[in-house]
């Protein structure tokens, strides 16, 4: 049976770490972190999701507002509530809420987020800056899955590292993350399922990252002896959360095993609070200039 790979401690960790830097932040220049979640529409899920931050960021004395926008609301009206966040010194970190509503444009609206107020690093300048190995904001699950990885003691170098799914914010920046830390990276998607060519990649990996969102796509009887697995994905179903990987089976397999939930959730979000503390220090040390 494979060690389980949970998020709480790492996140317990970080936590600590976000503490450190708010209360030396309130000390140095009288105030703490604040960030803003723009949130179009009131969608269940999202606003439960917006709930948690909010609870999380409490605990480490870091103040989150909504702005809520309604449902139908025009792209331009968006895009000027970012650029009025941008130019609000109060706030120093700004999170879009998705997903947004089908008319509107995602890519427009999070590329007219300020650069340093990006703290989920999904601003082209920040998604740039990975392939340059510039220091900026790095999409915090692909960050999470990489510091949960370096949990294991792993060597990266020269290992067979596989990931499922090639999304903007997981897939494309964790492989070049990977690829930096010199792992042989294979991306799968959607094609390679069609190509009838997934479980001979999975089968080869010594590192599986798995961000689709389809539960036990990932059969157990293909996890590598001796692999380290990190299940990304997050599907509801009846009230109970599933990952993407055939847990039970594959946990008989794997050196390594994140559980769903209770794996790279709670480290993602730790490390989004991480980027606004370090956000809000970033600007009070420039203010101050
Ligand atoms: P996405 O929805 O943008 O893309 C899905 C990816 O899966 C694409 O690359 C697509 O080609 C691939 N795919 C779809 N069907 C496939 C199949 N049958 N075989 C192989 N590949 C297939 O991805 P995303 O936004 O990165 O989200 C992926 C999953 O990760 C979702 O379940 C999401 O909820 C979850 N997620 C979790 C966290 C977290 O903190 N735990 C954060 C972000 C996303």
């Amino acid at each position: 049976m494979g060690q389980l790979l949970a998020g709480a401690p790492l996140a317990a960790k970080i936590h600590d770490e976000v503490i450190t830097l708010v209360t030396a932040m309130k000390k140095r220049y009288g105030r703490g972190p604040v960030f803003c979640v723009a949130q179009v529409g009131d969608s269940k899920e999202a606003s439960l999701y917006v709930e948690f931050q909010k609870k999380i960021a409490a605990k480490l004395g870091i103040e989150c507002i909504v702005r809520t926008l309604p449902e139908m609301v025009k792209q331009e009206e968006v895009i000027a509530e970012i650029h009025a966040l941008n130019n609000d010194a109060s706030i120093n970190g700004i999170i879009l809420q998705l997903p947004l509503p089908v008319h509107l444009n995602t890519a427009r609206i999070q590329a007219n987020i300020a650069p340093h107020k990006d703290v989920e690093g999904i601003h082209p300048e920040n998604l740039g800056r990975i392939i340059l190995k510039n220091a900026g904001f790095t999409p915090c699950t692909a960050c999470a899955v990489m510091e949960l990885l370096q949990q294991t003691g792993v060597a990266f170098s020269g290992k067979e590292a596989v990931i499922v799914g090639h999304s903007g914010i997981v897939g494309k920046p964790l492989a070049l993350m990977l690829l930096d830390k010199l792992s042989t990276v294979t991306v799968c998607h959607i094609g390679t399922t069609q190509a009838g060519n997934l479980e001979k990649h999975v089968r080869s990996a010594e590192i599986l990252v798995v961000a689709v969102g389809k539960p036990n796509l990932i059969k157990g009887e293909w996890i590598k002896p001796g692999a380290i697995v990190v299940d990304v994905g997050i599907t509801c179903i009846g009230g109970k959360v599933a990952g993407d990987v055939e847990f039970e089976a594959a946990a008989k397999r794997a050196a390594f095993i994140t559980p769903v939930p209770g794996g790279v959730g709670p480290v993602t979000v730790a490390i989004l609070m991480r980027n606004v503390a370090q956000a809000a220090r970033l600007q009070c040390s420039k203010e101050k200039q």
